[in-house]
């Protein structure tokens, strides 16, 4: 009998082949009392772990081939530095001692408290990160409790085309996995912005996860079939449906080989009109994905990543280092600074203040304002490493022109100060606002007639239009990018720019979603930033689209937004061939 489970698609493409199972669940730890002579001990074998974990991801790393890409060895690098991490190390032995307890229960009180603190991150990728903390603890548990299982990879076993189903793959077994020839993979565990998910896109493979039950009810060895764009898993199935997908497979491939073929296609609508597509980036090493997805430069930096998982923040010349080599690699190519986004929920110090609203709380700009020993380090940082290449400066969840202007005249002292210090920075540094909050995309055109250009951020902007918490599963199924509202305001605030004759471009996740691209340019919008993988996609569409005959069928649209009936008129924008 053929049965179906869904998962969440987290890489596209359509894989068909044998189940390779990997038994490993979750790690069971119990908690056991240490004598108090006997605590040195345990924090001695806590130690040794420690060293071993390490030892193993240092050999993973060594058995991989020359030629893979430093992002792809870069999410080994970051479980190494874990293991150097405080956190990881030092606090568990404070547990250790202070609780007489054995290691891996340290370690589990440990993970449950770094846990808590990412939970409240409003950021959905940095959230993400605690899969990071997930994977590191689980390795040094299991290697505590002797398991043999340790990791998912094994390099005596032929692997080729197999599709792997698991409860969890770490990052460094992913990269190995696929150097051993599977095809494809779907776990039980795990995000759409987890290093896993992000590494199958990268490495184009075909990738599930929350694929519930998936150990329980296939069996090793059985054909199995992975849609990663539908998010579905067949298995038990027969040839016709076999066909089906060995068809939808040779077109999938297809289109991967077109949209390699468009990376140095210029994008272009069909009447003629240049479109900009920048990338986001979190991290120096992204640089290498922008470069090779030949992205016009960065719209989005988010440099939230230099502050996290550290005791203290960054110091100028730090951020300084950091800024210039991006820059460097950017070769020319424009870099978009966003200044730190942090703040109640995301904690500066890995202090976690309590807020009872952090999503309406002292974050963003407004930590920035409140604490100019974070802010003008940045500024300053910022502003040097201009000297090196055209760096944007954008400011985060401005509400109102007064924090703007407070924002223009810091910007302005820090200039006059490096002058006075005679040190060199750019004076075409251009200065842009977030609009993220309704009350800024009402504020537009005031926020237009003072800055250099305007970035619609989406994904705030959605979660304040609309009063649901972005990061909430239960009202998860209110964002509507589509609602008259969301709409009305992006549509306000392109308008302001153009009015103001200043860019404005949209680097929230809407941007990189193709079945917003046609209602975005019939809006008006010319810049789009967004993650590197959705980038040849959006140039495809946009390579097929006339402004010209979007322009008045969007507008349309806007004037009769009737409930229910946007979504079925953005389709046939997208059908329509003109
Ligand atoms: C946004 O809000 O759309 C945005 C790009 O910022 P972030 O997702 O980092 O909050
Ligand atoms: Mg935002």
């Amino acid at each position: 009998m053929s049965l179906a489970l869904s998962g969440i698609g987290v890489s596209r493409g359509i894989a068909i082949g044998k189940a390779h199972i990997i038994l490993r669940g979750t790690v069971e730890v119990l908690e056991s009392a240490i004598p108090e002579p006997l605590v040195e001990d345990e924090v001695v074998r806590f130690l040794k772990a420690v060293n071993c974990a390490r030892q193993q991801l240092e050999d993973i790393r060594g058995r991989l081939p020359e030629n893979t890409r430093v992002d792809i060895a870069g999410f080994i690098d970051t479980h190494l530095l874990m293991l150097d991490d405080a956190t990881l190390v030092t606090t568990p032995v404070d547990l250790i001692r202070e609780h007489g307890c054995n290691a891996e229960w340290a370690l589990k009180l440990q993970r449950d408290a770094v846990v808590d603190v990412f939970e409240q991150i409003d950021d959905a990728y940095l959230r993400t990160r605690r899969d990071d903390v997930d994977h590191v603890i689980n390795r040094l548990q299991r290697i505590l409790l002797d398991d043999e299982q340790d990791d998912a990879y094994n390099a005596g076993v032929p692997l080729d085309n197999a599709i792997v189903l698991a409860y969890d793959l770490t990052p460094a077994e992913t990269v190995l996995l696929e150097h051993q020839g599977i095809s494809a993979f779907a776990t039980e565990c795990g995000g759409p912005l987890s290093h896993t998910a992000i590494l199958a896109r990268s490495m184009q493979i075909p990738a599930l996860v929350g694929t519930h039950g998936l150990r329980r009810y296939i069996r090793d060895g059985e054909t199995v079939i992975l849609d990663g764009l539908q998010g579905i898993l067949i298995a038990g199935t027969d040839e016709r449906v076999l066909d089906h997908y060995r068809n939808r497979q040779q077109l999938e491939q297809q289109r991967q080989l077109e949209l390699t073929r468009l990376t140095d296609t210029p994008a272009i609508t069909r009447d003629g009109k240049c479109i900009t597509l920048m990338a986001n980036i979190e991290l120096p090493e992204d640089i290498d994905a922008v470069s090779r997805e030949s992205a016009s430069g960065v719209g989005l930096y988010r440099t939230e990543f230099l502050f996290m998982n550290r005791s203290a923040p960054p110091d100028e010349e730090e951020q300084y280092d950091c800024y210039v080599s991006v820059i460097e690699a950017l070769r020319g190519k424009p870099l978009t600074i966003r200044t730190l986004d942090m703040g109640a929920d995301k904690p500066v110090d890995g202090s976690s203040r309590s807020c009872s609203n952090p999503a309406l709380g002292l974050r963003a700009i407004r930590l920035c304002l409140k604490d100019h020993s974070l802010f003008k380090p940045q500024l300053r940082a910022i502003l040097r490493a201009s000297a090196h290449g055209p760096v944007r400066l954008m400011v985060p969840m401005l509400s109102n022109t007064q924090e703007l202007h407070q924002v223009l005249s810091l910007i302005n002292d820090t200039r006059n100060a490096l002058q006075r210090e005679s040190l060199a920075f750019s004076p075409d540094v251009k200065i842009g606002a977030m609009i993220e909050v309704p009350a800024a995309a009402l504020s537009a055109s005031e926020f237009a007639s003072h800055m250099d250009f305007l970035s619609i951020g989406t994904n705030d902007l959605i979660q304040y239009t609309l009063a649901i918490d972005r990061i909430d599963d239960e009202v998860n199924y209110l964002y509507d990018p589509l609602h008259p509202a969301v709409l009305k305001l992006i549509k306000m605030t392109i308008d302001a720019g153009a009015a103001a004759g200043i860019p404005v471009s949209m680097c929230g996740e809407m941007a990189g979603d193709t079945r917003y691209t046609r209602l975005l340019l019939g809006m008006g919008l010319n810049e789009f930033s967004m993650h590197h993988t959705a980038l040849q996609e959006v140039k495809r569409v946009i390579n097929t689209s006339t402004i010209t005959s979007l322009i008045p069928l969007v507008q349309e649209l806007l004037n009769n937004t009737k409930a229910g009936r946007i979504p079925g008129r953005i389709e046939s924008l997208n059908r329509n061939k003109r």
